[in-house]
Protein backbone atom coordinates (compact mmCIF):
# COMPACT_ATOMS: atom_id res chain seq x y z
CA UNK A 1 0.00 0.00 0.00
CA UNK A 2 1.09 3.40 -0.70
CA UNK A 3 -0.02 6.27 1.13
CA UNK A 4 -0.11 9.71 -1.04
CA UNK A 5 -0.21 13.05 0.58
CA UNK A 6 -1.60 16.02 -0.70
CA UNK A 7 0.87 19.04 -2.19
CA UNK A 8 0.49 21.02 0.77
CA UNK A 9 0.65 18.33 3.83
CA UNK A 10 2.42 19.33 6.38
CA UNK A 11 5.75 17.98 8.07
CA UNK A 12 3.27 17.05 11.08
CA UNK A 13 0.71 15.45 8.83
CA UNK A 14 3.31 13.04 7.18
CA UNK A 15 4.63 12.25 10.62
CA UNK A 16 1.39 11.75 11.91
CA UNK A 17 0.69 9.09 9.00
CA UNK A 18 4.02 7.79 9.84
CA UNK A 19 3.20 6.87 13.66
CA UNK A 20 -0.21 5.22 12.25
CA UNK A 21 1.11 2.92 9.97
CA UNK A 22 4.29 2.34 12.33
CA UNK A 23 1.17 1.78 15.23
CA UNK A 24 -0.59 -0.95 13.26
CA UNK A 25 2.75 -2.78 13.38
CA UNK A 26 3.98 -1.86 9.86
CA UNK A 27 6.90 -0.28 8.47
CA UNK A 28 6.22 3.81 7.02
CA UNK A 29 8.58 4.67 4.33
CA UNK A 30 8.64 8.37 3.75
CA UNK A 31 9.81 9.35 0.12
CA UNK A 32 9.59 13.22 -0.73
CA UNK A 33 8.86 13.97 -4.30
CA UNK A 34 8.96 16.93 -6.11
CA UNK A 35 5.34 17.78 -5.55
CA UNK A 36 3.82 15.46 -2.86
CA UNK A 37 5.66 12.64 -0.48
CA UNK A 38 4.32 9.00 -0.80
CA UNK A 39 4.64 7.01 1.94
CA UNK A 40 5.20 3.25 1.49
CA UNK A 41 3.69 0.58 3.96
CA UNK A 42 5.80 -2.63 3.95
CA UNK A 43 5.45 -5.71 6.34
CA UNK A 44 1.94 -6.44 5.83
CA UNK A 45 0.94 -9.72 5.26
CA UNK A 46 -2.09 -8.73 2.89
CA UNK A 47 -3.76 -5.58 2.75
CA UNK A 48 -4.00 -2.77 5.02
CA UNK A 49 -7.39 -1.73 5.62
CA UNK A 50 -7.53 2.21 3.93
CA UNK A 51 -10.38 3.51 5.74
CA UNK A 52 -8.04 4.70 8.89
CA UNK A 53 -5.62 6.61 6.88
CA UNK A 54 -7.70 8.01 4.41
CA UNK A 55 -9.06 10.02 6.77
CA UNK A 56 -6.27 11.36 8.19
CA UNK A 57 -5.62 15.06 7.66
CA UNK A 58 -3.01 15.49 4.31
CA UNK A 59 -3.68 12.19 3.06
CA UNK A 60 -4.93 12.76 -0.46
CA UNK A 61 -5.13 8.76 -1.22
CA UNK A 62 -4.31 4.95 -0.87
CA UNK A 63 -3.44 3.39 -3.31
CA UNK A 64 -2.64 -0.90 -3.75
CA UNK A 65 0.64 -1.37 -5.55
CA UNK A 66 0.37 -4.61 -7.27
CA UNK A 67 3.83 -4.32 -8.22
CA UNK A 68 5.94 -6.92 -5.79
CA UNK A 69 8.69 -4.00 -5.50
CA UNK A 70 7.41 -1.10 -4.17
CA UNK A 71 9.42 1.38 -3.28
CA UNK A 72 12.26 0.69 -5.82
CA UNK A 73 8.85 1.39 -8.06
CA UNK A 74 8.31 4.66 -10.57
CA UNK A 75 3.95 4.17 -8.32
CA UNK A 76 6.06 4.94 -4.88
CA UNK A 77 8.17 8.19 -6.83
CA UNK A 78 7.79 9.59 -10.00
CA UNK A 79 10.78 11.63 -10.57
CA UNK A 80 14.15 10.17 -11.06
CA UNK A 81 16.09 9.54 -7.41
CA UNK A 82 19.67 11.63 -7.47
CA UNK A 83 21.84 10.37 -5.42
CA UNK A 84 24.73 13.28 -4.47
CA UNK A 85 27.60 13.57 -2.95
CA UNK A 86 28.38 16.97 -0.78
CA UNK A 87 30.87 19.28 -1.57
CA UNK A 88 30.85 18.09 -5.29
CA UNK A 89 29.07 18.17 -8.53
CA UNK A 90 29.03 14.30 -8.97
CA UNK A 91 25.55 12.23 -8.75
CA UNK A 92 23.86 9.26 -10.16
CA UNK A 93 20.94 9.86 -11.71
CA UNK A 94 20.96 13.54 -12.14
CA UNK A 95 21.46 15.35 -15.89
CA UNK A 96 25.34 14.63 -15.23
CA UNK A 97 26.67 11.19 -15.61
CA UNK A 98 28.52 9.08 -13.48
CA UNK A 99 31.83 7.79 -14.21
CA UNK A 100 33.51 5.45 -11.82
CA UNK A 101 37.06 4.11 -12.91
CA UNK A 102 39.79 2.43 -11.34
CA UNK A 103 41.73 -1.26 -11.09
CA UNK A 104 39.71 -4.53 -10.57
CA UNK A 105 41.52 -4.77 -7.82
CA UNK A 106 43.94 -3.00 -5.44
CA UNK A 107 46.71 -4.36 -5.54
CA UNK A 108 49.36 -1.60 -3.89
CA UNK A 109 49.45 2.15 -3.11
CA UNK A 110 51.44 2.85 -6.20
CA UNK A 111 49.31 0.94 -8.71
CA UNK A 112 46.12 2.55 -6.89
CA UNK A 113 47.69 6.16 -7.10
CA UNK A 114 49.10 5.89 -10.70
CA UNK A 115 45.62 4.91 -12.33
CA UNK A 116 43.63 7.10 -9.60
CA UNK A 117 45.81 9.54 -10.92
CA UNK A 118 44.96 9.33 -14.34
CA UNK A 119 41.26 9.01 -14.54
CA UNK A 120 40.69 11.54 -12.32
CA UNK A 121 42.75 13.24 -15.01
CA UNK A 122 40.41 12.23 -17.44
CA UNK A 123 37.48 13.28 -15.80
CA UNK A 124 35.88 10.56 -13.48
CA UNK A 125 33.98 11.46 -10.32
CA UNK A 126 34.05 7.84 -8.60
CA UNK A 127 37.62 5.83 -7.95
CA UNK A 128 36.82 1.69 -7.90
CA UNK A 129 39.21 -0.73 -6.68
CA UNK A 130 38.47 -4.14 -5.09
CA UNK A 131 39.39 -4.59 -1.63
CA UNK A 132 37.61 -8.20 -1.14
CA UNK A 133 37.51 -9.91 -5.10
CA UNK A 134 34.83 -12.31 -5.16
CA UNK A 135 36.83 -14.91 -7.20
CA UNK A 136 35.96 -17.96 -9.13
CA UNK A 137 38.97 -19.65 -7.90
CA UNK A 138 39.81 -19.74 -4.04
CA UNK A 139 43.23 -19.88 -5.81
CA UNK A 140 43.35 -16.46 -7.48
CA UNK A 141 44.14 -13.51 -5.86
CA UNK A 142 41.66 -12.23 -2.92
CA UNK A 143 42.47 -8.49 -2.30
CA UNK A 144 44.18 -6.66 0.00
CA UNK A 145 41.16 -6.54 2.56
CA UNK A 146 41.46 -3.24 5.13
CA UNK A 147 44.78 -2.25 3.30
CA UNK A 148 43.26 -1.97 -0.15
CA UNK A 149 40.72 0.22 1.49
CA UNK A 150 43.37 2.69 3.97
CA UNK A 151 45.14 3.16 0.43
CA UNK A 152 40.95 4.19 -1.61
CA UNK A 153 40.85 6.36 1.67
CA UNK A 154 44.50 8.06 1.07
CA UNK A 155 43.57 8.43 -3.17
CA UNK A 156 40.09 10.10 -1.94
CA UNK A 157 42.25 12.31 0.08
CA UNK A 158 44.67 13.03 -2.85
CA UNK A 159 42.70 13.62 -5.75
CA UNK A 160 39.23 13.85 -4.44
CA UNK A 161 37.74 11.36 -6.11
CA UNK A 162 34.75 9.30 -4.41
CA UNK A 163 34.91 5.27 -3.97
CA UNK A 164 33.42 2.63 -4.99
CA UNK A 165 34.43 -1.30 -3.68
CA UNK A 166 32.86 -4.14 -2.77
CA UNK A 167 31.43 -5.53 0.01
CA UNK A 168 31.28 -9.75 -0.33
CA UNK A 169 30.27 -10.71 2.65
CA UNK A 170 28.66 -9.25 6.27
CA UNK A 171 32.46 -9.03 7.80
CA UNK A 172 34.16 -6.83 4.76
CA UNK A 173 30.62 -5.37 4.33
CA UNK A 174 30.87 -3.11 7.76
CA UNK A 175 34.64 -1.90 7.12
CA UNK A 176 33.53 -1.53 3.44
CA UNK A 177 30.87 1.03 5.09
CA UNK A 178 32.92 2.75 6.39
CA UNK A 179 36.17 3.81 4.24
CA UNK A 180 33.74 4.11 1.17
CA UNK A 181 31.64 6.47 -0.46
CA UNK A 182 29.25 3.95 -1.89
CA UNK A 183 28.64 0.09 -1.06
CA UNK A 184 29.25 -2.23 -4.00
CA UNK A 185 27.07 -5.29 -3.87
CA UNK A 186 28.88 -7.58 -6.95
CA UNK A 187 26.96 -9.88 -8.90
CA UNK A 188 27.17 -12.86 -7.54
CA UNK A 189 25.62 -11.63 -4.52
CA UNK A 190 22.63 -9.81 -5.69
CA UNK A 191 20.62 -12.35 -4.27
CA UNK A 192 22.38 -12.78 -1.42
CA UNK A 193 19.14 -11.39 0.85
CA UNK A 194 20.75 -11.12 4.47
CA UNK A 195 23.57 -9.21 2.72
CA UNK A 196 21.87 -6.58 1.36
CA UNK A 197 19.25 -6.20 4.49
CA UNK A 198 22.67 -5.11 6.46
CA UNK A 199 23.32 -2.70 3.08
CA UNK A 200 19.87 -1.83 4.11
CA UNK A 201 20.93 -0.69 7.19
CA UNK A 202 23.85 1.40 6.47
CA UNK A 203 22.91 4.86 5.13
CA UNK A 204 25.45 4.98 2.22
CA UNK A 205 24.35 4.50 -1.56
CA UNK A 206 24.95 0.88 -2.46
CA UNK A 207 25.76 -0.10 -6.25
CA UNK A 208 23.52 -3.12 -6.92
CA UNK A 209 25.40 -5.13 -9.45
CA UNK A 210 22.46 -7.27 -11.74
CA UNK A 211 23.26 -11.32 -11.20
CA UNK A 212 24.67 -12.69 -14.33
CA UNK A 213 21.12 -14.67 -14.61
CA UNK A 214 18.60 -12.39 -12.81
CA UNK A 215 15.18 -11.71 -14.51
CA UNK A 216 14.36 -7.41 -14.35
CA UNK A 217 12.17 -8.28 -11.83
CA UNK A 218 14.84 -10.37 -9.63
CA UNK A 219 17.15 -7.39 -9.94
CA UNK A 220 14.38 -4.81 -8.95
CA UNK A 221 13.74 -7.36 -6.10
CA UNK A 222 17.29 -7.22 -5.02
CA UNK A 223 17.07 -3.23 -4.59
CA UNK A 224 13.86 -3.86 -2.98
CA UNK A 225 15.58 -5.80 0.00
CA UNK A 226 18.08 -2.85 0.27
CA UNK A 227 15.38 0.11 0.50
CA UNK A 228 12.61 -1.95 2.32
CA UNK A 229 15.49 -1.64 5.27
CA UNK A 230 15.29 1.85 4.87
CA UNK A 231 17.93 2.65 2.68
CA UNK A 232 16.94 4.51 -0.09
CA UNK A 233 19.98 5.38 -2.20
CA UNK A 234 20.31 2.12 -4.56
CA UNK A 235 22.29 2.45 -7.67
CA UNK A 236 21.50 -0.57 -10.17
CA UNK A 237 23.99 -1.82 -12.50
CA UNK A 238 23.54 -3.75 -15.88
CA UNK A 239 27.13 -5.93 -15.97
CA UNK A 240 26.11 -8.29 -18.75
CA UNK A 241 24.21 -11.83 -18.22
CA UNK A 242 25.05 -15.63 -19.33
CA UNK A 243 24.44 -16.44 -22.34
CA UNK A 244 25.27 -18.52 -25.66
CA UNK A 245 27.10 -16.22 -26.67
CA UNK A 246 31.10 -16.94 -26.64
CA UNK A 247 32.83 -13.71 -28.37
CA UNK A 248 32.19 -12.00 -24.95
CA UNK A 249 32.59 -12.63 -21.49
CA UNK A 250 28.90 -11.86 -21.23
CA UNK A 251 26.40 -10.21 -23.23
CA UNK A 252 25.86 -7.06 -21.95
CA UNK A 253 22.25 -6.56 -21.69
CA UNK A 254 21.20 -2.75 -22.67
CA UNK A 255 17.86 -2.77 -23.08
CA UNK A 256 17.82 -3.01 -19.96
CA UNK A 257 18.28 0.26 -19.16
CA UNK A 258 15.23 2.08 -20.70
CA UNK A 259 13.17 -1.10 -18.90
CA UNK A 260 14.01 -0.24 -15.85
CA UNK A 261 13.89 3.24 -16.60
CA UNK A 262 10.15 2.68 -17.18
CA UNK A 263 9.13 0.88 -13.93
CA UNK A 264 11.71 2.58 -11.66
CA UNK A 265 13.00 5.27 -10.35
CA UNK A 266 16.39 4.13 -9.15
CA UNK A 267 19.53 5.34 -11.59
CA UNK A 268 21.10 2.82 -13.27
CA UNK A 269 24.83 2.66 -14.80
CA UNK A 270 26.43 -0.08 -16.66
CA UNK A 271 29.77 -2.07 -16.74
CA UNK A 272 30.93 -2.49 -19.61
CA UNK A 273 34.15 -3.80 -18.65
CA UNK A 274 32.53 -7.29 -17.16
CA UNK A 275 29.89 -6.28 -19.95
CA UNK A 276 32.20 -7.73 -22.35
CA UNK A 277 34.97 -8.59 -20.62
CA UNK A 278 37.09 -7.64 -23.70
CA UNK A 279 39.01 -4.41 -23.92
CA UNK A 280 38.39 -3.58 -27.34
CA UNK A 281 34.41 -3.78 -27.19
CA UNK A 282 34.74 -1.63 -23.58
CA UNK A 283 34.72 1.63 -25.44
CA UNK A 284 32.00 0.87 -28.18
CA UNK A 285 29.73 -0.31 -25.60
CA UNK A 286 30.03 2.55 -22.99
CA UNK A 287 29.30 4.93 -26.14
CA UNK A 288 26.40 3.05 -26.78
CA UNK A 289 25.35 2.70 -22.48
CA UNK A 290 25.23 6.70 -22.39
CA UNK A 291 23.22 6.66 -25.80
CA UNK A 292 20.43 4.18 -24.46
CA UNK A 293 20.19 6.55 -21.77
CA UNK A 294 22.19 5.29 -18.34
CA UNK A 295 23.08 7.15 -15.66
CA UNK A 296 26.76 6.52 -15.96
CA UNK A 297 29.71 3.94 -16.16
CA UNK A 298 31.93 1.75 -14.05
CA UNK A 299 35.15 1.35 -16.16
CA UNK A 300 38.06 -1.10 -15.63
CA UNK A 301 41.37 1.01 -16.18
CA UNK A 302 45.02 -0.06 -15.28
CA UNK A 303 48.43 0.96 -16.08
CA UNK A 304 49.85 -2.07 -17.27
CA UNK A 305 46.94 -4.59 -17.70
CA UNK A 306 49.37 -7.58 -18.54
CA UNK A 307 50.30 -7.40 -14.68
CA UNK A 308 47.11 -7.16 -13.06
CA UNK A 309 46.02 -9.55 -10.67
CA UNK A 310 42.60 -9.86 -12.04
CA UNK A 311 40.96 -8.89 -15.15
CA UNK A 312 43.35 -7.64 -16.72
CA UNK A 313 41.93 -8.45 -20.21
CA UNK A 314 39.08 -6.23 -20.12
CA UNK A 315 41.60 -3.45 -18.34
CA UNK A 316 41.70 -0.04 -19.90
CA UNK A 317 45.37 1.01 -20.71
CA UNK A 318 44.88 5.30 -19.13
CA UNK A 319 45.06 6.44 -23.07
CA UNK A 320 41.99 4.09 -24.12
CA UNK A 321 40.21 5.89 -20.93
CA UNK A 322 40.93 9.31 -22.05
CA UNK A 323 39.80 8.44 -25.54
CA UNK A 324 37.40 6.90 -24.01
CA UNK A 325 35.70 9.60 -22.01
CA UNK A 326 36.16 12.11 -25.25
CA UNK A 327 33.66 9.94 -27.13
CA UNK A 328 31.47 9.75 -23.72
CA UNK A 329 31.05 13.44 -24.03
CA UNK A 330 30.33 13.84 -27.52
CA UNK A 331 27.39 11.35 -27.18
CA UNK A 332 26.08 12.90 -23.39
CA UNK A 333 25.99 16.24 -24.72
CA UNK A 334 23.81 14.30 -28.04
CA UNK A 335 21.43 12.81 -25.25
CA UNK A 336 21.41 16.16 -23.29
CA UNK A 337 23.64 14.92 -20.45
CA UNK A 338 26.81 16.09 -19.77
CA UNK A 339 30.02 14.65 -17.35
CA UNK A 340 30.22 16.77 -14.50
CA UNK A 341 33.47 17.58 -12.77
CA UNK A 342 34.26 15.92 -9.15
CA UNK A 343 34.26 19.86 -7.87
CA UNK A 344 36.15 18.73 -4.95
CA UNK A 345 39.32 20.36 -3.56
CA UNK A 346 42.48 18.31 -4.15
CA UNK A 347 44.80 17.65 -0.82
CA UNK A 348 46.60 21.19 -1.85
CA UNK A 349 43.22 22.87 -0.64
CA UNK A 350 42.65 24.27 -4.56
CA UNK A 351 40.23 23.38 -6.56
CA UNK A 352 41.47 21.06 -9.17
CA UNK A 353 41.43 23.51 -12.92
CA UNK A 354 43.44 20.89 -14.74
CA UNK A 355 40.45 19.56 -16.99
C1 LIG B 1 33.92 -6.11 -10.12
O1 LIG B 1 33.32 -5.02 -10.27
O2 LIG B 1 35.16 -6.19 -10.06
C2 LIG B 1 33.13 -7.36 -10.07
C3 LIG B 1 33.58 -8.44 -9.46
O3 LIG B 1 31.96 -7.24 -10.72
P1 LIG B 1 30.74 -8.27 -10.87
O4 LIG B 1 30.19 -8.48 -9.51
O5 LIG B 1 29.81 -7.55 -11.80
O6 LIG B 1 31.31 -9.54 -11.50
MN1 LIG C 1 36.75 -7.05 -12.22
Amino acid sequence: MLVVMQAHATAEDIRRVCDKIEALGYRAHSIPGAERTAIGITGNKGEVEPGTLEEMPGVQEVIKVTKPYKLVSRDMKEENTVISFPGTDATFGGPGLAVVAGPCAIESREQAFSIAERVERAGAQFFRGGAYKPRTSPYSFQGLGEEALKIMAEVRQHFGLKIVTEAIDHESLELVAEYADVIQIGARNMQNFSLLKKAGRTRKPVLLKRGMSATLEEFLMAAEYVMSEGNYQVILCERGVRTFADHTRNTLDLSLIPAVQRLSHLPIIVDPSHGTGKRNKVTPMSRAAVAVGGDGLIIEVHCDPDKALSDGMQSLYPDQFDELMAQVRQIASVVGRMVPRIGARTAAGTVSDRH
